[in-house]
């Protein structure tokens, strides 16, 4: 039995996305959120990135639970696709979170998850461990922090947070009792390093509900408003601002009805009889007394309001006299999108009063900035710190505020996923020379699949050059081969598909064998294609 604190994140370090910590000391184990990531465009066809559990598959014994810190996909949308893999062992969260997770889980006809209510200040313990949540603002409510204290002393996982001390329908972080535990003395501090680079604080949830409230008040006639699906706390506010300045509300998109309605169901928006409309029945309201909340704050190719910018949401036409809010900020990758769906807009007529990429006052990150960072340093006040949640230029900006803060260089550590981090029991720490990845996961469609770089580069490269596909078949009665020739995503002209047939003829000439015909086609046809055309497709025999 070792009596040292491994921590090891294997996801959730040197990248956004795809939360997820283990903590090991002696036989137990206890993970700290099991999220998902969001592939690049370089990653065709993936849809998910999962963490690499690999080491965990070894130990299934010891897992004594999973605690999600909230409920947002990064944290939660691994679970689906890795409880079983992991042994099913019970998930620890909160009330809103536990509802998302099923939410996600039950779609994907997966039962008996083993599922424990945890609130923030009620201590429980795992094995080694001892928990104590602490509830934390973010953009979504019902976030938590851990306190886990652990044989060799206590370790703070922040988890996403923010401070603000006016957070509309949420609670201000309970920043006495980090700071008691801060003089209590902290081993090592884990936190949130999403906006290390960004100077200053997060504008206060009060100031965006008033900001809000004069939109809806002022707006000549309609309003079409997209926010993320989950954040909750301002679709509470779209709904104050509409009650009070009597606009009906239409709800338009299937991620964010759902969200609404597992918020509604267990008790965390209230929607006032009445105030919703059918989206099908808006004409029947004057246009200066709706406001419709739609899908799309990334430009999302199927998301409501990437359509109404192409005019094909028959529902939702747009009208030179709409204010169109976004009130979200673009995730990075997705600015093209985006503009493709303003510019959209703008060509029908619509105004676009409050954009995701310059940001205004509509919209407010759900993590901290660098002076709320600096606030978490000083009350937790910890001996080693290790910046999560980030990549690394993220992460090398928090260690530069650590250090302004007092912690010693040498103490703040730069993860990378699967690097081993240990703490002994007389509090020297270190990162193993060692690291635990295994294989790579993927989600594709509903399967989890490892990650094959080859599928990946043969994918890019269809749809960068096409693909040839050559049809063989034997015509008994002609004595001589069928060939056909078919090109997808390339248009050839009858004439070069003549000579490739009579080029594939001749090869079958030469080379006889069905397999080696096939092989032989599949490499050297392409240069064959390519001198005539001046694109080498991808060949595929059948
Ligand atoms: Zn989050």
């Amino acid at each position: 039995m070792i009596n040292k604190l491994r921590v090891i994140p294997l996801g959730g370090v040197e990248q956004v996305g795809k939360n997820c910590m283990l903590f090991e000391y002696g036989s137990d184990i206890i993970i700290v959120d099991l999220g998902v990531g969001f592939p690049g465009p370089d990653l065709p066809g993936v849809d998910w990135l999962l963490p690499n559990i690999s080491y965990l598959e070894k130990k299934l014994d010891q897992i004594r639970g999973i605690i999600i810190t909230h409920g947002h996909l990064d944290h939660i949308g691994g679970i689906p696709f890795l409880i079983h893999r992991l042994g099913n062992p019970p998930i620890f969260a909160t009330r809103l979170t536990i509802g998302l997770i099923e939410g996600r889980t039950k779609e994907l006809g997966l039962r008996n998850l083993k599922f424990n209510t945890i609130e923030a200040n009620k201590v429980f313990t795992l094995g080694s461990f001892k928990i104590d949540p602490f509830h934390v603002v973010h953009n979504i409510p019902d976030s938590v922090g851990l306190s886990i204290t652990t044989p060799i002393g206590t370790v703070i996982h922040t988890g996403d947070f923010k401070f603000d001390d006016n957070p509309g329908d949420q609670r201000p972080v309970d920043k006495k009792k980090l700071k008691r535990i801060g003089d209590e003395g902290v081993l090592a501090l884990f936190s949130d390093s999403t906006n290390a680079e960004v100077s200053g604080h997060t504008l206060s949830e009060k100031e965006i509900g008033e900001k809000i409230e004069e939109i809806v008040r002022q707006a000549p006639a309609r309003i079409i408003f997209t926010s993320f699906s989950t954040l909750i706390s301002r679709i509470h506010q779209a709904i104050v601002a509409c009650q009070k300045y009597n606009r009906k509300m239409a709800i338009a998109g299937f991620s964010i009805k759902k969200s609404i309605a597992i918020a509604q169901e267990l008790g965390y928006i209230k929607i006032p009889p009445g105030l919703l409309i059918d989206v099908k029945n808006i004409n029947q309201y004057p246009d200066n007394k709706l406001f419709i909340l739609v899908t799309g704050t990334q430009g999302e190719e199927r998301s409501v309001m990437t359509r109404i910018s192409r005019g094909q949401y028959y529902m939702v036409k747009i009208k030179k006299s709409d204010s169109v809010i976004f009130s979200s900020s673009a995730i990075p990758g997705n600015e093209l999108a985006i503009h493709r769906t303003m510019n959209g807009l703008i060509d029908q007529g619509a105004k676009i009063i409050y954009q995701p990429i310059l940001g205004a006052g509509v919209h407010s990150s759900g993590h901290a900035q660098r002076e709320e960072l600096k606030e978490m340093l000083n009350l937790i006040k910890p001996k080693f710190f290790i910046p999560i949640e980030g990549e690394h230029y993220m992460q090398a900006q928090h260690i530069e505020l650590a250090k302004e803060s007092g912690i010693k260089r040498e103490n703040c550590f730069m993860l990378k996923n699967g690097n081993v981090l240990e703490i002994d029991e007389y509090q020297g720490a270190k990162i193993l020379p060692q690291k635990v990845n295994g294989l790579s996961l993927i989600v594709q469609g509903k399967m989890v699949k490892v990650l094959e770089r080859d599928i990946i580069v043969t994918r890019r490269k269809m749809a960068d050059v096409g693909v040839c596909i050559i049809s063989i078949s034997f015509d008994r009665k002609r004595g001589q081969e069928n060939i056909q020739v078919v090109f997808l995503g390339l248009s050839v002209g009858d004439k070069i598909i003549s000579e490739i047939k009579n080029k594939v003829r001749n090869f079958i000439k030469k080379y006889g064998t069905k397999k080696r015909v096939k092989l032989t086609i599949e490499s050297r046809l392409g240069d064959f294609i390519l001198n005539k055309i001046g694109k080498k497709p991808v060949v595929a025999v059948v």
